[in-house]
């Protein structure tokens, strides 16, 4: 029996089909990064889901990758810069109206010519990626893919990948649009242990290992590729069997510690971390379920 048989799952619900059954949780890659990176920042996130104010840069990337999604959406001739840029405008608004708190970034004593300049910024982004790629001679297969997979072990994989390409030949390409101002040398190992992760669970669920990772660093207008083999992936698996295994055991006592590093920088919760002086709420227990889900922000960095 695997540890995860041992997780919460909502048996009655399961054995009643009038009755949704929960989703089972799941391990995505930003909370597997959290987790390596610092297990009590994962279990803040996670466990204690204790909101986080969305900043600027993270709305940035929702808006930047809410465009680049609507673009390939057009026919292909139409995907060109002005297109683009006139649609950041409406994409802007309808996230506002579909999610008013990522409007308070602009409330609460902002200059008045805030959002001009931080659309502005957005813009810069959009230019940026064209001049990665022209997306007239491109055909995604998928954009904002979900994509869930089980691994032998019963570790329940779950992520978005940004977008997948599928040549003719049947061979895949990962592209994924980095949109943040963190440092690339922090960000980059994060963002490789992102793409295997995608990789491995495509590799899972259609049998082929992609043939490309692509990430796209749109304000540094560079791109990184990277090929991943069978070896790699099988190692990568018992990485995340092994993350996973030590999630459990910290969620059954409660045991998440904090591991401080430069990135606690970029921490919202350093004020409860006793790493820094504070005090952590009272453990709530082990959640059910979706205690590794992604969120619109994880997905926007
Ligand atoms: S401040 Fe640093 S050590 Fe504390 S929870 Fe955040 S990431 Fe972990």
């Amino acid at each position: 029996m695997t540890e995860t048989a041992d997780l919460p799952v909502d048996t009655e619900a399961a054995a009643d089909a009038e009755v949704p059954r929960p989703r089972r949780p799941a391990l995505s890659p930003s909370r597997a990064g959290d987790f390596k990176q610092c297990p009590l920042l994962y279990r803040f996130r996670a466990v204690d889901r204790l909101p986080e104010k969305p900043t600027q840069a993270q709305v940035r990337g929702i808006v930047v990758h809410a465009v680049l999604e609507e673009l390939f959406g057009l026919p292909a001739a139409e995907r060109v810069p002005d297109r683009a840029h006139a649609l950041l405008a409406p994409v802007w608004a309808r996230l506002r109206e579909e999610r008013p708190e990522l409007a308070e970034l602009f409330t609460d004593g902002a200059a008045p010519d805030a959002e001009d300049a931080w659309l502005e910024t957005a813009s810069r982004l959009i230019d940026g990626y064209f001049t990665l790629e022209d997306p007239r001679r491109l055909d995604p297969e998928a954009r904002e893919l979900l994509v869930e997979t089980e691994l032998t072990s019963g570790v329940l994989l779950r992520g978005y990948v940004d977008r997948l390409d599928v040549a003719p030949t049947g061979e895949i390409r990962v592209v994924d649009y980095k949109t943040g101002t963190a440092p690339r040398e922090i960000g980059e190992a994060k963002a490789l242990f992102q793409m295997k992760f995608y990789a491995l669970v495509l590799w899972r669920l259609r049998g082929v290992v992609p043939r490309q990772l692509r990430l796209m660093y749109l304000a540094d207008r560079q791109s990184l590729t990277y090929q991943p083999d069978e070896a790699e992936l099988t190692r990568f698996e018992r990485t995340l069997d092994a993350v996973w295994q030590a999630i459990l055991r910290a969620g059954r006592t409660g045991d998440f510690r904090p591991n401080k590093s430069r990135l606690c920088d970029w921490c919202a919760h350093q004020s409860l971390c006793p790493a820094f002086g504070g005090t952590p709420p009272e453990y709530p227990g082990w959640p059910e379920p979706d205690a590794g889900e992604e969120t619109p922000l994880d997905r926007a960095d």
